[in-house]
């Protein structure tokens, strides 16, 4: 039946942390104290005041290791390369996502990649053909993605995400401070690239010659788990590929529509 527990495999110093799981509790009002404080900063300043002011507690980046992930790994490498990133390994990714989070990595200096990676006893209940993601890709997405973020987060206060509000129309006018709501923890979620158009990533990767993920050359610029990652079209949304056929836009990890309270499954 394999292990009881999501594992969590750290590739850093090694060291333990000791943590007690108190929670967070931040509050609305708290995130819009935020988003005024630091309407008018650079994004390098949101970053500074996150990852050494720790405006936001202890935080750590959740990756894809996708398209655009090289762009702010890149900035907080440069800020404190012994950020935790961690990155969902749901068992399902490309293989060329995989190499490139390696190479990345390495590439940009981080010192803390951790691997999260789902329960192998809760695989086998509930998706030992591994074909969940062709009948409920919620439920997938819950159990290869949710449940061990969800397990991970015990040790922080909020993440930093990678997420652009011209990605989707359900990401439009994504706030730099957000609220956690994926539990009653009161977490932070942190996007200091909200407003960042494409073309100001687009530059960024040509100033710092930063890797594009081998992917993108062939037509996709969202990428996420190969059984649910079509390329798109000129002209789609960057994100119109996940999830093709299905009236899901995001895979639980963020929350679009917060606000009236809806639940939409975000990666
Ligand atoms: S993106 Fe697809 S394969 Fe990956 S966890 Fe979600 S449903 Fe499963």
């Amino acid at each position: 039946m394999g292990n009881a527990k999501p594992r969590r495999e750290d590739h850093s110093d090694g060291r333990t942390i000791d943590r007690i799981d108190t929670a967070p509790t931040f509050t609305e009002g708290d995130v819009a104290a935020l988003n005024r404080q630091f309407a008018d900063a650079s994004t390098d300043e949101v970053l500074r005041a996150v990852l050494l002011d720790r405006v936001a507690g202890d935080v750590a980046v959740v990756s894809s290791f996708g398209a655009e992930s090289a762009v702010l790994l890149h900035m907080i490498a440069a800020i404190d390369p012994a950020t935790p990133v961690l990155f969902l390994d749901t068992g399902k990714h490309f293989p060329e996502t995989l190499a490139y989070r390696d190479a990345l990595a390495e590439r940009l200096g981080l010192t803390r990649l951790i691997t999260l990676t789902p329960d192998d006893a809760l695989i086998t209940k509930r998706d030992e053909s591994g074909l969940r993601w062709s009948y409920d890709p919620d439920g997938c997405c819950d159990i290869r993605k949710v449940q061990p973020l969800a397990a991970a987060m015990a040790e922080f206060d909020g993440t930093i995400t990678g997420r652009k509000g011209f990605q989707s129309a359900t990401r439009a006018g994504l706030a730099r401070f957000e609220l956690d709501k994926s539990d009653a923890a009161g977490r932070i979620k942190v996007n200091p690239l909200a407003n960042w158009p494409a073309d100001r990533l687009a530059a960024y990767f040509a100033e710092h010659d930063l890797p594009a993920h081998p992917l993108v050359a062939q037509g996709y610029p969202s990428i996420g788990c190969m059984p649910c990652t079509s390329k798109v079209a000129a002209g789609e949304d960057p994100r119109s590929g996940r999830w093709r056929g299905w009236d899901k836009t995001e895979c639980g990890i963020h929350v679009p529509g917060q606000d009236d309270g809806e639940f939409e499954p975000a990666f």
